[in-house]
This record gives C-alpha cells, structure tokens and sequence, in this order.
C-alpha cells in the first residue's frame, strides 16, 4: 500500500540490526521493518460510565490508537494494536518506539521469547502498566503474522474450540443515555443477532441504578441476558447491599462491583452472592490476574490483551484461569478477543462495541447471539483509509 501521502510527520529511522541472535532458528526469517503508528479515534459521542457520574474522570471523546505493523523476510506481515482511553496515548506510542527495534533481525517465529526481550527492554518503567501496553501492539502483530503465514484465522492457530462465541452489547447502556435511549440500543443491537446487554450502573444515587435495571429488565424480558457493570465505583457495604437487591433480576454478572485490585473484597461479595462476579478488564499484568484468580475473587475473568501485554500473557493467564474453573469474558476490542475467547476451553462471551468499525476495511459477522470467527487469516483485520488519516504520529524502523 502506498502510504506516500499521509498527512503526517514519519520518521523513518535506520535503526542498526541488533547482532544475529544467539538462538538456534530453522526458519531463516528475519523481522526487516516495523511500523508504529498512534491514531487518534474520534467517538460519536461522549461517553460517561460510573467514574464520571463520582467525578474521577471526565466524558470520554476519543480513543488513542497504538497500532504495529510488522513485516518479515519472508514477505509475511502482521498487524497489532493497543489503545488508551482519557490519557496515556502518548507515552504508549512513545514507548513501543523505543523498544521497538529489538526486535529486528529477530525471527518473528519465535514469539515468547520476543515478548520477554521487548518486556526487559523497558523493565526499568514496570513490567506492568503503560509498559506492557505499548508492547501489546507488537505482540499482537507478531501472533497476527504467524497466523498469516499458517494461513489460519488466529483462533485456528490457537486451537479453537468453537467457531462463534456468544456476544453482549456495552456501548448501548453507558450512564450518558436515558433508559428510553438504553431501551432502543438494546432491540436495535438484538435486532442485529446480539444475544446480550449489558447496563452500565455505580450511579452515586443507588436508587437510580435500580430503577434502570428494573426498566431494562422488564423491557427484555426475562430471558435476554443481562449484565450491569459499576467501573469500580461502590464500597465494599454498597457493592454487598446493591448485589443482594440485584439478585432478583437474574443477572449474568455483576461486574467490577468493586475496586479493581480489592480481591478480598471481590471474594467475599462473590461468596455471598448467587450472581456471577466478573472483573480483570483494569489488570495489566498476569501476576496481576493471578492475585485475583488466586483470591478467588470472581467467577468470571476479564482480561484485556492490550493492557496485559498481548497474547502472550493473556494466553498464560487465560490457563491459569482455566485450570481455576473460572469463565471468561475478555474486555472491549473484540477483533482480538473474539479469536482468544474461541480459543478457550470454557463457553466465554465476547464483548460488542462497534467504537473501532472506522478503523479497519472489515466487519464481524454477528448472528443468533453469536459473533462469528472470520475465515480470514490471522485476525482478519486491515486498517481503513480512515485509520491513515486520523493518524497523528508515524515511525518506520528498518533493519539494515
Ligand atoms: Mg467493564
């Protein structure tokens, strides 16, 4: 693709090849040129959860974007991504960029020990974090690519144990829509073959929350899955008192009732509890998850591939929590998650929001309450026209 006439600034840095490296490789492939690119996603609307409704952070209006693109030798290429929401685009971007060029001349096969080289690399600013996030991007690629080469949709790679994963509905039952509003994204998302909603509640008047899930409820009926969510915004009393009041809507989870690193507060609410707890979205690590899993602190786990780091994590923890007897319910971008969660052994749910649709040329096909894994290889996905133009920052390393 000619990416000659991009409104932007690129740099293109002819970054020397790291010596060949001291590792036995049958491959003969070499990573010659990546690309990272940090683009600013404008949302249709602003978008307040709890953590608006109690003051600590403002309606969100854009998403930064941190995309890879990784070519190899072999003429194969693989594409990644991770995102910040509020704040934190920059630095991800800046960070991924000073990283990046480890990983040239480096067999992309070789994808774990890629990961850990790209973690130490920047070990100094965490092994957690903004850190791990802006590695995401390149992981991702990196698992994109391999997929390509096998010519194998990703969960196929992965090993799937399914070819479509029940799917639920967010963007429509944010705090900024009336219930009239929540109402009428829910048929049109049930309409299109979604088969769940989910409510977003931790309003400071609890009264409120309760009478939007009552509406919700009796508009759906009692048969529609249905989940709430509190963005960390109740105490451990109010999360214990809302739980017991919730227990008469049937719902599928409660999710991030509390604090997102209060496992002991999340294990008693889920012992006392007959609704499924569900949380993990805000970890950024696996010894993250494993604190949670560990604690027994929720039925449901929630993890975030570009916030913990990638696949390869997510896949470390994804066992760990299998191996716990817990479900999955991975957070937000859905063109990732939709192959990881058919790559788990457990029936998941992957999360619908058609935010990042500019993004990319390609669409999920969603039926009979199910997003469908595409037949395309590796993750199916190719930035859009848009996603150049909406680009605020480039970087090409190439080695040499
Ligand atoms: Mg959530």
């Amino acid at each position: 693709m000619d990416r000659g006439e991009r409104p932007i600034a690129v740099t293109a840095t002819p970054a020397t090849a790291p010596e060949a490296p001291q590792v036995a490789s049958g491959s003969g492939e070499r990573i010659e040129w990546v690309r990272l690119s940090s683009v600013r996603l404008p949302l249709a609307q602003p978008i307040s959860d709890a953590k608006v409704f109690t003051g600590r952070q403002r309606p969100m209006t854009e998403i930064m974007m941190l995309f890879a693109e990784i070519r190899s030798s072999s003429g194969h290429g693989g594409i990644g991504f991770s995102y910040s929401k509020r704040a934190g685009g920059p630095a991800q971007y800046a960070h991924a960029r000073e990283v990046a060029d480890c990983l040239l001349g480096e067999d992309p096969n070789d994808i774990g020990r890629l990961y850990e080289k790209a973690l130490w690399a920047g070990a100094s600013v965490g092994r957690s974090g903004l850190a791990t996030q802006a590695i995401a991007a390149l992981d991702i690629a990196l698992w994109d690519l391999k997929a390509k080469r096998a010519s194998l949709p990703l969960a196929k790679l992965l090993g799937a144990y399914r070819d479509s994963v029940r799917t639920y509905n967010t963007s429509g039952g944010f705090l900024h829509s009336s219930i009239a509003e929540v109402q009428e994204n829910a048929s049109r998302a049930l309409a299109s073959g979604i088969g769940g909603i989910k409510l977003k509640v931790g309003l400071p008047d609890t009264r409120e929350d309760l009478g939007r899930v009552q509406a919700i409820r009796e508009y759906l009926g009692p048969d529609v899955p249905l989940m709430v969510d509190a963005n960390q915004q109740w105490d451990r009393a109010t999360a214990l008192r809302m739980g017991r009041r919730l227990e008469e809507f049937s719902l599928t989870w409660i999710e991030e009732p509390l604090d997102a690193y209060d496992a002991q507060g999340h294990a008693a609410l889920a012992a006392a509890l007959d609704t499924p707890i569900a949380t993990g979205e805000m970890l950024s690590s696996v010894s993250e998850h494993r604190a949670l899993i560990d604690a027994r602190a929720c039925d449901i786990l929630q993890p975030d591939a570009p916030r913990v780091g990638g696949i390869t994590p997510f896949l470390r923890l994804a066992t760990l929590a299998d191996l716990s007897g817990l479900d999955l319910a991975p957070h937000f971008a859905m063109e990732i998650h939709l192959h990881l969660a058919a790559a788990y052994p457990r029936e998941p749910w992957v999360e619908h929001f058609e935010w990042l649709d500019p993004l990319f040329n390609e669409r999920l096909e969603i039926r009979d309450g199910r997003m469908v894994v595409p037949d395309r290889p590796g993750l199916g996905i190719t930035l859009s026209d848009q996603a150049l133009a909406w680009t605020v920052e480039a970087a090409e390393l190439m080695a040499r």
